[in-house]
């Protein structure tokens, strides 16, 4: 068969690697320059790594994506460590990374808010039954079980964080599969991850598939037994296309999907994230941490400040200390709009609270990354309200962020996903 692919993210790569092992004829159109997608990168001359538009890391139960690796040979190319992870007290910062940590945050107290945010944990830990938990919202479930003071203090900026003004419709699976799944060593390719994305690009390409880059599609048509890709090149015809974008991008891009379909894919909600990298002449945090969780009741300007260089080594940028500063947002939200410059003057009042000596003078260089498209919001029941991997047009398929449940998206879920509707189209 003649497979064509819209998305050279890690989703669409997963998909064309089982599709051409499976003997098919395989394009993919990718409207980027380069391949890898959210998880793309980007390089200064005097680096030997690149570093992520949008702050990334691997879990060790991502076994998807580790046995991806693993089938591609590049195993000895995944670096495990545990960068420090801190959570905010009284301006104070806690690590906040294994069980020990947990229970010595002053956060919580010493008491019965402890116990419950210990058993709570366990439980979350040890239920497998997301089904139950999807049809109640995050915010009730935690308020009832972990209490106020544990839900307020630890959960609900969490949820505040990357949801804002949706934190109270996410529905309580969603906080299961992070609490579950995720683990304190995190993993990275050697070289960062567009390395391995172009790396996995390489080998797609030796085994005969084709990868078009600059190439965006404009969209999808029924015509007689086949799809027809509209695409900046010239128009063309398929048998069978997975599509890996965004569900208001399909929806656009192939207008016979029927009504209801339709209806579906715009019904799901998600959020966008802007995130600033900075290149920094010194570390901001002396004390080596990684990754700040930074509550957005405090005042600060942004979620999460990453300092990725207490996690991978200054030496492969060149001496430079390399800094993230990123949120989730709502599409409209003054970031999307704001130029790099007057964004890094809203940011910098609070890089000194993380270190006092900061000024304006260690930066070297800063780069901003937009997306409208950054997570997807599952409401309660969402599992009804996922579009299928078929779409009811026939040789159409789809395979987003947005259908990936109940664990929370990521390059893992995008292999998964990927090669799920690989073997449905086979
Ligand atoms: C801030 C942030 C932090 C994250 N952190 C992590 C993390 O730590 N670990 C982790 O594993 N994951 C993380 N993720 C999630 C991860 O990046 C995604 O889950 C994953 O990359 C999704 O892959 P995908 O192939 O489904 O989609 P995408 O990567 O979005 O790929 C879709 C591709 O389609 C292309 N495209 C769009 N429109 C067209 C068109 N019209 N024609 C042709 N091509 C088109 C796009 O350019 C893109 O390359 C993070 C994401 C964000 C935003």
């Amino acid at each position: 068969m003649k497979i064509a692919i819209i998305g050279a993210g890690y989703g669409g790569m997963a998909a064309a690697y089982d599709l051409r092992k499976a003997g098919h004829d395989v394009t993919i159109f990718e409207s980027a320059n380069y391949v890898g997608g959210l998880a793309s990168g980007f390089k200064e001359p005097h680096w030997n790594w690149s570093v992520e538009k949008f702050y990334h890391h691997w879990f060790q139960s991502d076994s998807e994506m580790l046995g991806l690796i693993h089938e591609l040979g590049l195993e000895h190319k995944v670096q495990f460590q545990r960068p420090l992870t801190m959570m905010l007290h009284k301006n104070k910062w806690y690590a906040f990374d294994s069980i020990i940590n947990a229970l010595l945050f002053p956060g919580l107290g010493f008491g019965l808010n402890k116990i419950r945010f210990g058993f709570v944990g366990l439980f979350l830990r040890l239920t497998n039954n997301w089904k139950a938990l999807e049809k109640v919202t995050a915010d009730e479930w935690m308020m009832k079980w972990a209490g106020k003071q544990v839900y307020e203090q630890m959960w609900k900026p969490l949820l505040i964080g990357k949801f804002g003004p949706y934190y109270k419709d996410v529905n309580m699976s969603w906080m299961w599969a992070r609490i579950k799944a995720r683990t304190t060593r995190l993993g990275t390719f050697e070289g960062g991850f567009q390395k391995f994305a172009d790396l996995f690009a390489e080998k797609l390409r030796e085994q005969g598939v084709e990868i078009r880059l600059e190439a965006k599609v404009e969209s999808i048509k029924q015509e007689q037994a086949k799809l027809s890709v509209r695409s900046e090149k010239g128009i063309e015809s398929f048998d069978k296309v997975l599509v890996t974008t965004s569900p208001n991008l399909l929806a656009k891009l192939a207008p016979d999907l029927p009504e209801n379909y339709l209806k579906g894919l715009l019904e799901l909600k998600s959020m966008g994230a802007v995130v600033m990298t900075l290149a920094l002449k010194h570390s901001l945090s002396k004390e080596g941490y990684y990754w700040f969780n930074v509550p957005k009741d405090e005042g600060y300007p942004f979620l999460a400040l990453v300092e990725h260089t207490n996690f991978v080594s200054a030496e492969n940028f060149g001496g430079d200390h390399i800094v993230y500063a990123g949120d989730y947002l709502e599409l409209g939200h003054e970031y999307f709009s704001m130029s790099d410059d007057e964004l890094l003057e809203r940011f910098i009042p609070a890089f000194q609270k993380f270190n006092p000596e900061f000024s304006r003078d260690w930066v070297r260089k800063i780069w901003v990354s937009k997306t409208n498209y950054a997570q997807p919001i599952p409401l309660v029941n969402h599992s009804k309200n996922i579009p299928e991997i078929k779409t009811p047009v026939e040789g159409l398929y789809f395979a987003s962020m947005s259908q990936v449940y109940p664990w929370d998206r990521g390059t893992n879920f995008a292999v998964e996903i990927g090669r799920k509707a690989a073997r449905l189209m086979k």
